[in-house]
């Protein structure tokens, strides 16, 4: 049988300075963290940023915490004149375990291509990061109908540097439902999420039922239960509802009640 884990994973974006960050963690912890800890189906991440991964990082071995460590970027390159930019090895340091790849707000705002994406994806897995690589379709592309055409090209440019056996996940995130408020229904989520599936099998056989698939995009406590209700979602990519740790521990505690996959 083919299990994945529940993932619950925190995209804080550009939000918490280090008194904010640990405060905020003293409070989920307690609640939260502990609970998902005792069981091993369910993964919890916070994927911060690159300012507050060392305090967490500090706060979080000081509780023995199980809780993980993501980061929102990672730059191709090992070394070098790169002004501004952060590299995988650097982000080990602070045993991340996780970073967010083509996130649609680096798409749009930053014009990140797929081809750059691939790249970020490909130095991550070079340094023992799983990328959390984002795909997702703009509202004209989905009023379009051309949802499944755009999701499998950006998959397939995006994964360019996979060889296939490499720990990767996969977060659908529709550019419409980001930070919009406005989710997609359970019934979009496992459509996308299941293509998803299917173009990752087309490419990489069975390996593909172990990839968690993640849906992003306006997740709140209220939503979350019928969302990992979905066959094809393996758990979520939480924004502006992660910043509150009380909406983000009930967001965890909804995956703690998931049966694997
Ligand atoms: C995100 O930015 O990854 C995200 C899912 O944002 P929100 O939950 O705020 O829609």
């Amino acid at each position: 049988m083919n299990t994945r884990r529940t993932m619950l994973v925190a995209n804080w974006k550009m939000n918490k300075t280090v008194v904010e960050a640990v405060g905020w963690l003293n409070t989920f912890y307690p609640q939260a963290a502990e609970r998902a800890a005792q069981q091993e189906l369910v993964e919890v991440a916070v994927c911060a940023p690159f300012t507050v991964l060392h305090p967490l990082y500090v706060a979080l071995r000081r509780l023995n915490s199980k809780v993980k460590l993501g980061a929102q970027d990672v730059f191709w390159q090992e070394r070098g004149a790169f002004t501004g930019e952060i590299s995988a090895e650097m982000l080990q340091e602070f045993r991340t375990k996780y970073v967010i790849c083509g996130h649609s707000e680096r798409r749009v705002l930053l014009q990140e291509s797929s081809e750059m994406v691939s790249r970020k994806c490909g130095a991550a897995v070079k340094a023992g990061i799983t990328p959390i690589l984002c795909v997702g379709e703009s509202i004209s592309v989905r009023r379009g109908g051309l949802l499944l055409q755009w999701l499998e090209a950006q998959l397939y440019e995006s994964l360019a540097f996979w060889d296939n056996q490499e720990t990767i996940v996969v977060a659908y995130e529709p550019v419409w439902a980001i930070g919009t408020g406005q989710s997609a229904t359970a019934a979009d989520a496992e459509q996308a999420c299941g293509y998803i599936r299917q173009v990752l099998r087309e490419r990489a056989g069975e390996m593909a039922d172990h990839i968690s698939i993640l849906y992003g995009g306006g997740v709140t406590p209220e939503n979350i239960g019928e969302l990992l209700d979905c066959p094809n979602v393996d758990g979520a990519l939480v924004g502006g509802a992660s910043l509150d740790p009380d909406a983000f521990g009930k967001i965890v505690l909804a995956g703690c009640k998931e049966q694997p996959k």
